[in-house]
């Protein structure tokens, strides 16, 4: 769960690359971070905390150059140490270096005890360090970035959409399964790539195309040349950026998440229909999913909860009691919308069970009769080691109880989760194609302990450094 953009534009980059991180602020609250290069020069900032707490209108007006990467950083592997925030720097024979990653490798350790091994340091604990470690290791040896990011291919394990900077020349590639999204878009004079349509919207920039599983995109200040470096029998995108982590606005992989929610939103209905007075989400994750189920249903869409949307999602109290209070500044019920009202509550996911929990009280006590509880995605099951913060099993509230356990334990008048084969009919891709490790506890790949399965992966070998895939605007 991170955020990742990269610019090369002769305007400069560090205003548009803040703006863009501002759009993808969603992936990632913990830490912010820009590398720019002007020619001769790197420069580098970060720190922890929000972009528009990071940045100020000095800092940005210190990074200069045309070319430039940013992230940011929502933690999955490595502490929150201020060492691990991205993009990573680097001097190697006398070459700037800059990286920043959004994923999550499964085989980090024996990767970097390898390293350690032969005698090598690390400066981080992030896995992100190892794709760097692979790719100046071989850039050192060979010079080739595209042997490079095939040796990268062909040994890490996991997600990985990476954005580098090697003198002021852009490199983006994406994992031959393409489990986490990356797309490439046109800026006023340049190029940028981005982990989400929305970054390429908010610089007013043309949307041309996601970036292919296993491909590789270079862009300098001549243009962008794309190549395929490796190719999967099947795809993996993860079906969690379609249910909650995606904006609604963005495109991810050919398909409007937006239409993906509202679908399901018409199919929550279909598959357990209720008669109720109102349709109501829980903002803003189930706003879309809602609409769908209103406009399907003919049950009027009526707000029943109020966010602040001036509460950080990383709004940490010390007491429960606390918390408990939080959580009332964060949603607030309408009692005219719930008195004695039967209300089809929409959301996204139930992970814990705790957030429901307590909405559902307080819906309660504001007056309503029945809180039927729809929720856009199947139970989830099982963890996710791919990239997205989702707790552990045993705090996974569904991941040993069947529907109607969990019910009882949210307190809901009825619940019901929208069945697997519906999602993937919304999503459209086909289930070949998707990720659903968290809703099946099946994955993609091998991964120790869990049911994984062992993806096909050709590499275009000998021929991998021609230029495959001269650009096309579409896909
Ligand atoms: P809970 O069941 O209390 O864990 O909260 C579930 C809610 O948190 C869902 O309705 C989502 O909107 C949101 N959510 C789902 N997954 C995540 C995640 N990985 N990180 C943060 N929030 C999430």
């Amino acid at each position: 769960m991170c955020g990742i953009v990269g610019i090369v534009d002769a305007g400069g980059v560090s205003i548009q690359l803040y703006y863009a991180m501002y759009a993808l602020q969603h992936r990632g609250q913990e830490s912010a971070g820009i590398s720019t290069f002007d020619g001769t020069t790197l420069y580098k900032f970060k720190g922890q905390g929000l972009v528009a707490d990071v940045f100020s209108p000095a800092v940005l007006e210190d990074l200069k150059g045309n070319a430039g990467i940013g992230h940011v950083r929502y933690p999955t592997t490595g502490f929150n140490l201020p060492e691990n925030i991205q993009p990573l720097n680097f001097q190697f024979k006398e070459h700037s270096f800059s990286l920043a990653h959004n994923g999550n490798l499964v085989n980090t350790k024996e990767l970097r005890s390898e390293y350690e091994q032969s005698g090598q340091i690390f400066t981080t604990t992030t896995d992100t360090e190892i794709v760097a470690r692979i790719l100046i290791d071989e850039i050192s040896e060979s010079g080739s970035v595209e042997d490079a990011v095939h040796m990268c291919m062909r040994r890490l394990q996991g997600s990985y959409s990476v954005v580098m900077m090697i003198d002021g020349v852009l490199y983006a590639f994406r994992d031959p399964l393409g489990i986490k999204p990356f797309c490439i878009g046109k800026t006023e004079q340049g190029y940028m790539v981005a982990s989400e349509s929305v970054a390429v919207d908010a610089l007013d920039g043309t949307f041309l195309r996601d970036i292919k599983p296993g491909e590789l995109v270079r862009i300098d200040n001549a243009g962008i040349r794309c190549t395929q470096i490796a190719v999967a029998g099947t795809y993996a995108h993860c079906i969690f950026e379609y249910i909650y982590f995606s904006r609604a606005d963005s495109v991810i992989d050919g398909v409007l998440v937006y239409d993906v929610r509202r679908t399901i939103g018409g199919k929550l209905y279909d598959e357990d229909p209720v008669a109720a007075d109102a349709v109501s989400p829980v903002p803003d994750s189930g706003v879309a999913y809602a609409i769908g189920y209103a406009r399907h249903s003919g049950i009027p869409y009526a707000e029943s909860l109020m966010k602040n949307r001036y509460m950080g999602r990383t709004f940490i109290m010390p007491s429960q009691k606390q918390r408990e209070r939080a959580v009332r500044i964060k949603l607030n019920p309408i009692p005219a919308h719930l008195v004695d009202k039967s209300i089809v509550l929409v959301d996204d996911s139930i992970v814990r069970g705790t957030t429901s929990k307590r909405i559902i009280d307080m819906m309660r006590e504001a007056g309503a009769r029945e809180v039927h509880v729809r929720i856009g995605s199947p139970q989830i099951k099982a963890p996710c080691y791919l990239g997205v913060d989702m707790p552990t099993r045993q705090e996974l509230i569904a991941s040993d109880k069947v529907e109607e356990e969990v019910r009882r334990s949210i307190t809901a008048t009825s619940l019901h989760h929208v069945s697997l084969e519906a999602l993937i009919e919304a999503i459209g891709c086909g289930r070949e194609h998707l990720c659903t490790g968290c809703l099946t506890g099946c994955y993609p790949l091998p991964i120790e302990g869990e049911q994984g399965k062992t993806p096909q992966i050709d590499f275009v070998a000998g021929t991998y450094q021609a230029n495959l895939g001269s650009f096309e605007t579409e896909s």
